[in-house]
Order: C-alpha cells, then sequence, then structure tokens
C-alpha cells in the first residue's frame, strides 16, 4: 500500500534495526483516513472468504480490526491482555511474548463471541516474531472457528514471524512488508496477492530507498 509506505519511509523512526516506531500516525496518534483507508484493503483483498468476524489484540490493533470490520460489515473482537472481572471465567486464552516488552502476558477472549460458524479474518499493527499472532490463532482453533487468513499493516519480513504463520498453513496479507531498515533507510518487498487477479491497486514504488 503505496501511502503506507511512504508514511513509513516519511515519519517512522528506526529506533533499532528490528524496531520501528510509527507513533506519529499508526501506534499513539492514529491517522484516521489512513486506518480506514487499511480497513478497505483488508476487506479487499480477503473478499472472497465471506468473513464473519475480524479479531485483533489489544491495544494497537483495535483501530485497524474497527476499519476492517466497518468496510466488511461485520463485528470485530479484541482479545484482551488484562482478564476482566466482568469477563467471567469461560474465556479462551493463551500466553503470548511481547517482542517489544519483553514480558508474557495471557490475552483471553470470552468464548460465546468466536463460534464453530465463524470466518474469522484477523488484523494487526506488526509482524514481527508472530507470538501476537500465533496465540490468536491458536484461540480460534480452539473455538473451532474457521481462520481465513491475517492481515498485517507492518511485517517486518527479517523475523520469524511469516514463517511461523506459514508452517499453520494460514494466508497472511501485509500491507508494507520491510525488509530491511536502518536510519534514513527502509526497504520494502512486495506481497504476493492471494488471488494473482488482486495485484495491490496502491501499491508500488518497491525496492527503492528513501
Ligand atoms: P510479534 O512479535 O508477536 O509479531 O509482535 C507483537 C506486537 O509487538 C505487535 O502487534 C506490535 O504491537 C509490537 N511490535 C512488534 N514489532 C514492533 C515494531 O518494530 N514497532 C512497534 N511499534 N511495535 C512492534
Amino acid at each position: 500500500m503505496k501511502e503506507l509506505q511512504e508514511r513509513i519511509r516519511q515519519e517512522g523512526q528506526i529506533l533499532s534495526e528490528k524496531v520501528l516506531k510509527v507513533d506519529s500516525f499508526l501506534n499513539h496518534q492514529v491517522d484516521t483516513g489512513l486506518a480506514v483507508e487499511i480497513g478497505k484493503e483488508f476487506a479487499r483483498l480477503f473478499a472472497h472468504e465471506k468473513i464473519t468476524k475480524v479479531l485483533t489484540i489489544e491495544a494497537s490493533g483495535i483501530q485497524f480490526a474497527m476499519a476492517t470490520g466497518i468496510a466488511l460489515g461485520v463485528p470485530f473482537v479484541y482479545a484482551k491482555k488484562k482478564k476482566a472481572i466482568t469477563q467471567g471465567d469461560v474465556v479462551y486464552a493463551a500466553s503470548v511474548h511481547s517482542f517489544t516488552k519483553q514480558e508474557t502476558y495471557q490475552v483471553t477472549i470470552v468464548q460465546s463471541y468466536l463460534n464453530k460458524e465463524d470466518r474469522i479474518l484477523i488484523v494487526d499493527d506488526f509482524l514481527a516474531t508472530g507470538a501476537a499472532l500465533v496465540g490468536l490463532a491458536d484461540i480460534v482453533k480452539a473455538s473451532g472457528a474457521t481462520l481465513v487468513g491475517v492481515g498485517c499493516v507492518i511485517e517486518k519480513t527479517f523475523q520469524e514471524g511469516r514463517g511461523l504463520l506459514e508452517e499453520r498453513q494460514i494466508p497472511i496479507q501485509s500491507l508494507a512488508r520491510i525488509s530491511s531498515m536502518s536510519p534514513g533507510h527502509v526497504d520494502f518487498i512486495e506481497e504476493t496477492p492471494l488471488i494473482p487477479s488482486l495485484v495491490t491497486v496502491a501499491s508500488g514504488n518497491e525496492d527503492s530507498p528513501c
């Protein structure tokens, strides 16, 4: 997605060779127009999948799951990182190790929000080690629902996340795939469309330095 790549090049801060900060438009302050476009793009890429629900994990996936849910006309559900007393005991749970926070936490979803008939699209802001998305995929599996795929706003292809999801035969679509980054320089590689005729309208200018 060309606009997203341009914003990463213009505003992204490379904190280390593996950590990108995008707080000015995605992760802290959110460009709502861009978030809406991201939702539309995920809806377009998975339009053939008859999705009934979008799933994400709090906090930074919520705005993209909501935008995708609106574009698809379906609800979205977010996994909670802290179990609230209002949730009750009937939850699906998974342990997730956070790459950025360097801690392990439990994510939970109330069981009644995922059904066997559901066709789920998972959406998240980053695909890095894949721990968060694998945790969500395990929850979908435990619920008996069908996981149709994963949409990531930004993927760092030099980390192991995609490999872990592919081992589980989960289709992935990332809108900005970073192959390498260093201060002042970000390289992107193109995503392979799930359906060959679905060439990303908004992509382009791949592999060029910032
Ligand atoms: P995972 O390592 O499980 O794929 O990533 C888990 C979460 O860590 C992501 O959803 C995202 O919120 C955060 N994360 C991973 N890599 C980065 C990064 O480079 N920058 C930022 N801002 N967050 C990241």
